[in-house]
């Protein structure tokens, strides 16, 4: 098991056992699957957009507790945002994954999201915590093309 501080691992694991829209809503304007092979992580991810904003991004998925409370926390932090305000917590999640361990993340940028900081001192599980993200990158990159 990674060692993660006690609080955050709190965090991750009521996400991965209460997940936050964990149920695909049938109505969306794009629709990905994106699979982790490394680690047998899978999630299905719907985004609608309403113009600019966000307004629902429903998925589901199985595999581990990182990739699944990550998806949880993103669609926490994302639904009702405008794409440049989720684009800025994408870009410090990202920025937080590849920083070794060496930072702590902004919470008030990330809010449960700096919970997966110490993940970042684990190469092999970085994809786990990102896949939710690409996904909802991948996503609403499509669903931003059919406007
Ligand atoms: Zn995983």
């Amino acid at each position: 098991m990674m060692q993660l501080d006690n609080l955050y691992q709190e965090v991750i694991l009521d996400h991965y056992k209460n997940p936050q829209n964990k149920k695909l809503v049938l109505e969306y304007d794009a629709q990905v699957h994106h699979i982790n092979p490394s680690c047998g992580d899978e999630i299905t991810l719907n985004v609608s957009l309403d113009g600019q904003s966000i307004r629902n991004i429903s998925w589901d998925g199985v595999g581990c507790s990182i990739s699944q409370a990550s998806v949880s926390i993103l669609t926490d932090l994302l639904i009702g945002k405008t794409m440049e305000q989720a684009q800025e917590i994408s870009d410090s999640f990202m920025h937080l994954m590849q920083s070794k361990g060496t930072e702590k993340g902004d919470e008030n940028v990330l809010e449960d999201a700096v919970a997966l900081a110490g993940v970042s001192q684990y190469p092999a599980r970085i994809k786990c915590a990102l896949l939710g993200w690409m996904a909802f990158k991948d996503a609403s990159v499509q669903a931003l093309a059919k406007k």
